[in-house]
């Protein structure tokens, strides 16, 4: 305390006193304001950490926004579908016009197909029988981009006959392979063929809304019989295979590679990742293009 205060009673004691209250309290409120403004503008800058001091001061600063990234105009790019020609939909030939027309029914026997003659730089995938259903499988092919014709078997799907309007709602179809799957079915009379052919065709169009038009035996065998039964049974060709994907590998009939036109066989099977696999690797080094067969032929 200076010495000249003490002798000079104007200025009684309270009011310096006083005075220096008020002075450290108003240099108490600048030190507040300050590190409250300089907190909430440093949070809307930057994402980074509150400072120390906003806990101390329990300033009500406003909660750091991190900085949101600029919403993209841009559209994701889809491929834009291209119409048949001939049937006016969107399908798996992308423009292409086949130069092949599947044959009429002649003296009551539907045509039978193991390959489609064509040099065009196409290939066809057939999936059998239904035993083995998974979502991962139907998700493989859509990530391939890849269609196929589904042969199935009452007695393999019959537990689930609707999982595959999964498949069928992605654009894949279903054709006929026998309602009971017997590996004696070259054995039984006409009319035991039909019962199958035509029992397993109802079930698969009041199933899935479409009737089949393909078949395939059980195993591959056919008669006179089994191409009798299949037209009375309104359908309108057999269709067996001369190339399958099977064990992770790939099997011909003939030669050592794809061909054109090919009917590529594969199953439903704890192995279908591998063997498509196989498929797409044999597929590619061929320079062929993955087609439904229905699409080729006509008769979606
Ligand atoms: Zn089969």
């Amino acid at each position: 305390m200076p010495r000249h205060l003490d002798t000079n009673m104007s200025v009684p004691r309270w009011i310096i006193l006083s005075l220096t209250a008020v002075v450290l309290i108003a240099i108490g409120l600048g030190v507040w304001w300050f590190a409250t403004s300089s907190t909430t503008s440093a949070g809307t800058d930057t994402p980074s950490p509150p400072p120390a001091s906003a806990g101390k001061t329990d300033s009500p600063s406003t909660p750091s926004t991190p900085a949101t990234p600029p919403v993209s105009a841009t559209p994701t790019a889809t491929p834009t579908p291209v119409l048949n020609p001939l049937t006016g939909r969107v399908d798996t030939l992308d423009g292409l016009v086949p130069d092949y027309v599947l044959p009429p029914i002649e003296n009551g026997m539907v045509p039978v197909l193991t390959k489609v003659p064509t040099e065009q730089k196409v290939v066809f995938l057939t999936i059998d029988d239904g035993a083995v259903k998974r979502d991962s499988d139907l998700a493989l092919l859509e990530q391939h981009g890849i269609k196929a014709s589904l042969f199935l078997a009452n007695t393999f799907i019959a537990n689930d006959p609707g999982f595959y309007k999964k498949y069928t709602g992605a654009g894949h179809l279903i054709e006929n392979h026998t309602m009971s799957h017997s590996l004696g079915f070259l054995k039984l009379s006409y009319a035991a063929q039909k019962a199958e052919i035509c029992a397993m065709a109802d079930f698969e169009e009041k199933q899935y809304g479409r009737r089949p038009v393909f078949f395939r035996p059980p195993g591959g065998p056919y008669s006179q019989a089994t191409r009798q039964a299949v037209a009375d049974c309104g359908m309108k060709a057999i269709v067996d295979w001369e190339a399958k994907a099977n064990a992770g590998g790939m099997d011909y009939q003939v030669g050592a590679s794809l061909r054109p036109g090919d009917i590529v066989l594969m199953h439903f099977r704890p192995e279908f990742p591998a063997d498509l696999d196989a498929f797409l690797a044999a597929q590619k080094a061929a320079g062929l293009k993955v087609v439904l067969l229905e699409d080729y032929l006509g008769t979606k």
